[in-house]
């Protein structure tokens, strides 16, 4: 039997196109608009059985890579939440987008896109007028860059000096407040494209979905937009458990809620998501990482906050260790997590090519943060953050201790105690309160607020007879020596007591299995309608296809046999018996992002052996039923590779090869 020549595979014969994808996904139910009998809500989906497998396999890597190797606390709190949560966390205030309504209609759109649709189109369409679509096809963008911009492109030319205002505006959108968004409409005539019509300058909406907990309506919640605020409110408990040390950190993967303004990108922008979040918590003045060095070589591709604001995109590629010894990215702990969400992001098949992490500018930085990277993934739409990672600093603790009056914060035994001294009064109480009575409260408030000079002073003033002091609204009171003694103290501190900060990195899940599905979607060089999905076998729905050649029964117990042995590998399989051609089986599992299947005909039987098909390259090999099995269990725990797998295995040449 002749070996075949090693397959190659072209996933770029055909340029990327959307509606393929979405047809695939459709037609395979990863995901449909949820109450789609109904009409159907924007911003609302329903993940079907390959759509469910993949985002738990994503989030089962997810797990083991943060919260299992990170020895990471796991919470599973509570959606509905209070009012009185929100509004100590400034969510009720803050958490908002600018929206603009058609003066006409009163359709709403969200400002800052309107503003970046509408600009994009522009470019775009200069670059039409301009004939410039010839190059940028040969940069291989054109099908991008069609896709990214909503509006219907009229090629109109625009001078370079528009076109540089233009790109500079795109580069630091995120950072234009409400007022400034309401001033690039006016100043660069922008129209609700769909109609043409005016927009209103921009209101403030928030995105939180309001409700009300119990019967009399008279306690009002919202549903969480993010998992962050109960992992504060469980601080002390946390503390506890961590047997009062930090750092460390708190996870959770749940649900959250944003009401978002006009929902129209898919997965990108849905009003109900799974997040992964951690917060990890750390001493401020030590935010360095035990682990760090495992990733200070890990090189990054940055767009520091400098560049952006100064109207500019690009990037340089440097390690976490230089970003963080230049000050680039804030501290160890932020750089250790945007290595770690590096790492996760390319282990589930994210191309790190397109994938870049963007500081955000002054003024989009969340109310609570002091430094906040994005993860950026590109893809059809441009650039979108997937992963958030921001110091939050002590903001949240201190502003629900505040509020609730319950301490959160860390109590450290010191090593050395710190030694100190100082001036300290104490009134003769029964003294104080026959002479001054009704006044004697204010009285000793007002000596306990005095710093160290006033005592020392007053001190003074006592040693020589009595002395008088004010209240801040002019009251006086003569002091006799004898009602008061000042006098020098030494003090041992033996507990440091503080808040600390928080490091958080917040996934959006609905957003990572997109955009992985777009970077593993691409069309057989030879057949543009055979859509694959090359998913890798760690995140795939399922990882192996058992397909039996022949309804007939006497191949039933060596399917059962086969499904059995892959079970108790703890491999998941789907067994296709389905009548039609196993040419259309494998065609409609590479859509499905199946990595391997296996096939048993008569010679399966009779010889026990099995093939084995790989999704990418479609090469088959063949061997004993039991071989095949160890080798794709290893396959699909990576622990080997196909090449690998080539050398246990011989090539396969008969006749079910032909697709
Ligand atoms: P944020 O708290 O706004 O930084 O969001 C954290 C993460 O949640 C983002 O990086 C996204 O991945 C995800 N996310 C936020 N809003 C949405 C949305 N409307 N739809 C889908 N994912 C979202």
């Amino acid at each position: 039997m002749a070996t075949p020549a090693p397959s190659t595979v072209n996933k770029t014969a055909h340029p990327f196109e959307k509606p393929r994808l979405e047809a695939l996904l459709n037609r395979r139910f990863f995901y449909a608009p949820a109450f789609e009998i109904y009409g159907g809500v924007a911003g609302l989906y329903d993940y079907g059985p390959p759509g469910s497998s993949l985002q738990s396999n994503i989030i089962s890597e997810w797990r083991k890579h943060f919260i299992v190797s990170e020895n990471m606390l796991e919470l599973d709190t509570t959606i509905m939440t209070p009012a009185p949560v929100f509004e100590t966390s400034g969510h009720v205030a803050r958490f908002a987008d600018w929206m603009v309504k058609d003066v006409v209609n009163g359709e709403v759109l969200r400002a800052d896109h309107l503003v970046k649709g509408v600009l994009e189109g522009r470019l775009e369409g200069n670059r039409e007028a301009r004939g410039l679509e010839a190059k940028a096809k040969e940069e291989g963008e054109d099908a991008k860059k069609k896709k990214k911009s909503k509006v219907k492109v009229t090629a109109v030319k625009l001078t370079d000096e528009v076109v540089k205002e233009y790109e500079s505006i795109l580069a630091k959108l995120d950072n234009y407040s409400g007022p400034e968004l309401g001033e690039l409409c006016r100043t660069h005539h922008i129209k609700n494209p769909d109609t043409g019509n005016d927009v209103s300058e921009p209101q403030q909406f928030n995105l939180m979905f309001a409700s009300s907990i119990g019967p009399t309506g008279q306690h009002p919640g919202y549903l969480r937009p993010e998992t962050a605020q109960s992992h504060f409110l469980n601080f002390s408990r946390l503390l506890d458990f961590n047997n009062g040390r930090i750092p460390f950190a708190s996870a959770q993967i749940g649900r959250s809620f944003r009401n978002e303004i006009s929902p129209r990108a898919g997965l990108l922008r849905v009003r109900e998501f799974t997040m992964a979040e951690i917060e990890h918590f750390v001493d401020p003045e030590d935010k360095r990482h035990e682990r760090f060095h495992e990733v200070r070589d890990v090189v990054l591709v940055l767009l520091d906050r400098h560049v952006q604001a100064a109207g500019r995109t690009e990037v340089v590629n440097m390690s976490v260790g230089e970003a963080v010894d230049k000050g680039i990215i804030a501290n160890e702990t932020l750089g250790y997590f945007l290595a770690r969400i590096y790492q996760f992001l390319l282990k589930i098949g994210i191309d790190p090519q397109r994938l870049r992490f963007r500081q955000h500018m002054a003024n989009e930085m969340a109310h609570y943060a002091t430094d906040c990277w994005d993860a950026e993934i590109e893809n059809s739409t441009g650039w979108t953050e997937c992963v958030g990672c921001a110091d939050r600093a002590a903001y949240d603790l201190t502003v629900h201790s505040q509020k609730t009056g319950h301490p959160l914060v860390v109590r450290q035994a010191l090593k050395e105690p710190i030694v100190s001294e100082k001036e300290v009064a104490e009134f003769d109480k029964k003294l104080l309160g026959k002479t001054f009575r009704g006044d004697a409260g204010v009285l000793s408030k007002l000596v306990e607020s005095m710093d160290e000079s006033a005592l020392l002073k007053l001190k003074g003033e006592l040693a020589q007879g009595p002395a008088v002091v004010s209240t801040p609204d002019g009251k006086e009171f003569t002091l006799a020596p004898e009602l008061l003694t000042i006098e020098r103290r030494t003090f041992k501190q033996s507990i440091r007591e503080f808040t600390p900060n928080v490091i958080e990195p917040s996934f959006g899940l609905g957003r990572i299995l997109y955009t992985l599905l777009e970077h593993s979607f691409w069309c057989r060089e030879q057949d543009v309608e055979r859509g694959v999905l090359s998913l890798p076998p760690l995140v795939a729905p399922t990882k192996v296809l058992i397909v039996p050649l022949s309804a007939r029964q006497e191949f039933d117990p060596l399917v059962h046999e086969v499904s059995m042995k892959f079970r108790n590998a703890g491999i998941f399989s789907r067994v296709d018996d389905s009548n039609t051609s196993i040419g259309k089986r494998y065609a409609r599992n590479d859509e499905l992002g199946t990595p391997y299947g296996v096939t048993l005909d008569f010679a399966s039987v009779q010889n026990r052996t099995m093939t084995l098909r790989e999704r990418d390259t479609m090469d088959q090999r063949i061997g004993p039923i039991d071989e095949v099995i160890a080798t794709v269990t290893e396959l699909v725990q990576g622990t080997i590779d196909w090449d690998e797998a080539c050398k246990r295995l011989p090539a396969y040449d008969g006749v079910q090869a032909v697709e």
